[in-house]
């Protein structure tokens, strides 16, 4: 859900750009959305561009789901994400065959709009 603090990185989204968060005093990326360094707990902190890529850190297929409107998407992969400046992101895997899916394995960000006003970001093998 977009809030004051997020809404840079779901505006970027719809133009197909993954920002990250960086912190000018001890140079730490983080994410999610915050207003001061979660390493040093300074506020002066940046949005930047990230490049996309990362490595699987963990996964699991999902069969089951009664939760709207993950009910509809079964199966699905649900993943984290190591992305390549540090931060790990939880999201989807798609465009892999189960099979596939090892830890670090190499991925690559897709923006995927789900309405007009949101686009997530999930991930594919690079
Ligand atoms: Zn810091």
């Amino acid at each position: 859900m977009p809030d004051l603090e997020s809404q840079p990185f779901w505006d970027a989204l719809r133009d197909g750009k993954l920002l990250l968060q960086r912190c000018l005093d001890c140079k730490g990326s983080f994410f999610y959305a915050r207003p001061f360094c979660p390493t040093c707990w300074s506020d002066r902190v940046e949005w930047f561009e990230a490049s996309g890529k990362g490595t699987l850190y963990t996964y699991s297929v999902v069969y089951s789901n009664d939760l709207p409107p993950f009910g509809e998407r079964v199966p699905y992969i649900a993943a984290v994400v190591d992305l390549e400046e540090g931060p790990r992101i939880q999201t989807n895997v798609v465009e892999c065959e189960f099979d596939a899916l090892a830890v670090d394995l190499p991925v690559e960000v897709v923006f995927q709009p789900i309405s007009d006003e949101i686009t997530i970001p999930v991930f594919r093998p690079a």
